[in-house]
């Protein structure tokens, strides 16, 4: 069974993670390999689940999330994607896009739940750690958390970008 907890740290965080470890590093690998890994460190903080439909998922076994969490999440993936896209044209680094993707990544792999890849064992347990990891808290609690680490983030952004 798909786990019904999901793993929605804001994608902008996770973007804007990678982004600086891509100004950061100057070795394509380290970029890759550490965005990808600060995921699941970000992961951890605690953040809100979307909730998924329960009515839909008991009735028929697909899990989809309600109307409000998709508008929510689809948001915050549109944001992530421009994110991407200004880092590659306006601020000229593919460095830092790239981390910028690698720090996403993570989400994108775990999509592959709609897939067949899920009877796959590896992925299984990329799905089952990857959602382990996950801090949880409400919607209020999460909001005030990941606005504090946007904040955080976006200014040291500002300092390494611009002043760095
Ligand atoms: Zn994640």
């Amino acid at each position: 069974m798909i786990t019904k907890r999901s793993f929605k740290m804001l994608a902008i965080i996770h973007a804007l993670v990678g982004s600086l470890i891509g100004e950061e590093f100057n070795s394509i690998l380290l970029i890759m390999v550490i965005s990808f890994s600060l995921h699941f460190v970000f992961d951890m903080f605690p953040h809100w689940d979307p909730k998924w439909d329960k009515k839909k998922f008991e009735t028929t076994g697909e899990a989809t999330l309600t109307k409000f969490a998709k508008a929510w999440v689809t948001v915050d993936h549109i944001l992530a994607v421009l994110m991407i896209l200004s880092l590659y044209t306006l601020f000229d680094s593919k460095k830092m896009a790239l981390g910028a993707f690698m720090g996403i990544l993570p989400d994108i792999i775990s999509l592959g739940y709609k897939t067949k890849l899920k009877k796959n064992k590896a992925f299984a347990r990329f799905l089952k750690f990857h959602s382990k990891i996950q801090g949880h808290t409400n919607l209020k609690r999460s909001t005030i958390t990941q606005l504090i680490i946007l904040l955080i983030l976006a200014s040291l952004f500002a300092i390494v970008y611009f002043l760095g």
